[in-house]
């Protein structure tokens, strides 16, 4: 299996607290990965290592065999590389369309970046229909739809997922579940950050359990779903 990323013994302080200690895995092409985990465990300093937010103290990560810790955030994204950030962070003030337009911003031909565009609308139709409109104005459940399409702008093989359905009604977590399944199926690989760990691995082909900044567990989807000390710390079983 080619690996499109691998990350080695990555480590991440904030200050004198370790958030990240010692972390490996790695993402095969085409792979949706879960990291699943409590509150505070590191998921989040996972993703935003990978995209360049924060700088590990330690570590290694590659990127189609290409090392990627001394780029900054833009050359990952011309890379592949995009993140969908937790909370949504869309422009409120901006429109709905100047927000996809945001997503696109390491493109230079202006045509592919409409014919995206185009694709985004056929995908989301809401998002079309209300392009003029200010992204503040949608509910949380299209404002998480342009989250994401605003990251497919940059046509990513690799999409950082970070607690989508956090906040969502059960109706729509299910409409960004099938839509994440539809990225996957368009060949785009995924890592999904959720601490719905039921919903996470029903999506995901493979997860990792992360605790205190640790990799804990890993394994297959169906394994883990099985597996009995994980049914009761994250399954609510
Ligand atoms: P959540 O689901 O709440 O985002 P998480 O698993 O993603 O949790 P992280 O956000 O990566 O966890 O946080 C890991 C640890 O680092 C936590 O103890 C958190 O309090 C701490 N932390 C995160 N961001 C910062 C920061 N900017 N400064 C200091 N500590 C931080």
């Amino acid at each position: 299996m080619t690996m499109l990323l691998e990350v080695k013994n990555l480590s991440v302080n904030y200050g004198k607290a370790k958030a990240l200690k010692d972390v490996s895995f790695s993402v095969a092409k085409g792979e949706v990965l879960a990291l699943i985990g409590a509150n505070g465990a590191g998921k989040t300093t996972i993703m935003k290592s990978i995209s360049g937010l924060v700088r590990p103290a330690a570590g290694e990560m590659w990127y189609k065999g290409k090392p990627l810790s001394k780029l900054p955030p833009y050359e990952r994204v011309r890379l592949g590389i995009a993140h969908i950030p937790e909370g949504r962070r869309v422009f409120s003030a901006l429109s709905i369309q100047q927000n996809l337009e945001v997503g696109a911003y390491t493109q230079e031909n202006k045509r592919q970046v409409g014919e995206q565009l185009e694709k985004m609308y056929a995908t989301f139709p809401i998002l079309k229909e209300r392009r003029r409109q200010p992204a503040g104005t949608l509910s949380g459940g299209q404002q998480q739809m342009l989250a994401i399409a605003r990251a497919l702008m940059s046509a990513p093989e690799l999409l950082l997922m970070d607690e989508p359905s956090l906040g969502l009604s059960p109706l729509v977590v299910q409409e960004v579940s099938h839509i994440i399944r539809e990225i996957a199926q368009g060949g785009t690989s995924i890592i999904l950050v959720e601490q719905n760990a039921l919903l996470a691995l029903t999506i995901a082909a493979r997860g990792y359990v992360i605790e205190v900044g640790s990799i804990v567990l890993e394994g297959a989807a169906p394994e883990l779903l099985n597996n009995e000390s994980l049914k009761e710390a994250y399954f609510g079983v």
